[in-house]
């Protein structure tokens, strides 16, 4: 029998923008690929499932502030307590800009308005006039991964401030990444996360996919993932790469 690779799909049908259903077709295809038996379980409002100790890798798209408003009471209500109880159990979180926001202890809007977050990663977030939109470049020393850029496209109002629990994904290579000033990009605490990378990110990222495939099977005991041919997904990084420094 195939181990079971579990993924946990937070508001599929509210936070999922700019292409960010891509990062679960990557993550089924590639489980598929790596010998496993791969199978998303969507978390939708409401009370949260049993069979949210189950899962491998939480993954929580992106949304515009509409769709924030929506889902980010029910986050604190009916999803937090499981969310920690899986994470501290060793669960992994992949959370994309409205999410990552979400995530953290506040999301201030342009208007003032504030939806609290769940605190889960020490980020605070503020809307600011101007959004930031285009491509991003980051490197990343995450788990001394190969190559060590990663790429993808940002669209986001939210300036993201790190606290001390939480460390850059990255450094702003290419885009304006957390907040346009410090160079940062993403937040990484713990089993956690998270990132302004839209695009979507793991198709051209596969190893960043793999990074998440191979903790999860590591941790229910199993070995290290076999390598895969990635030349497509590699051409794809690296023509984003040199666009970027085109630029
Ligand atoms: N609404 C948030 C912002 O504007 C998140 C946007 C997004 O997920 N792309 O910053």
């Amino acid at each position: 029998m195939k181990p079971q690779f579990t993924i946990g799909w937070l508001y599929a049908d509210l936070m999922n923008i700019y292409g960010d259903r891509g990062n679960i077709l990557t993550l089924l295809k590639r489980a598929e690929w790596h010998g496993l038996t791969p199978n998303v379980i969507e978390l939708d409002r409401g009370p949260a499932p049993e069979n949210m100790q189950d899962v491998d890798v939480f993954f929580f798209g992106g949304g515009q502030d509409r769709e924030q408003a929506l889902i980010y009471d029910d986050l604190r209500q009916f999803k937090q307590e499981s969310l920690q109880k899986a994470v501290d159990d060793g669960a992994q979180v992949l959370a994309v800009c409205g999410g990552y926001q979400l995530l953290g202890h506040y999301y201030q809007t342009a208007g003032g308005e504030r939806f609290d977050g769940i605190g889960m990663l020490d980020v605070k977030t503020e809307a600011g006039k101007k959004r930031f939109i285009g491509d991003v470049v980051v490197q990343t020393k995450l788990d001394a991964l190969t190559p060590d850029t990663l790429v993808g496209f940002e669209n986001h109002s939210g300036r993201t401030f790190l606290g001390e629990r939480a460390k850059p994904l990255g450094k702003v290579l290419m885009g304006k990444g957390n907040n346009g000033s410090d160079k940062t990009e993403g937040a990484v605490q713990g089993n956690i996360i998270g990132t302004y990378l839209h695009g979507s990110l793991l198709p051209k990222n596969p190893h960043l996919a793999d990074h998440l495939i191979g903790k999860a099977v590591r941790r229910r005991g199993g070995g290290a993932l076999s390598s895969l041919d990635d030349s497509a997904e590699l051409s794809a990084h690296g023509w984003i790469l040199q666009r970027a420094q085109r630029r």
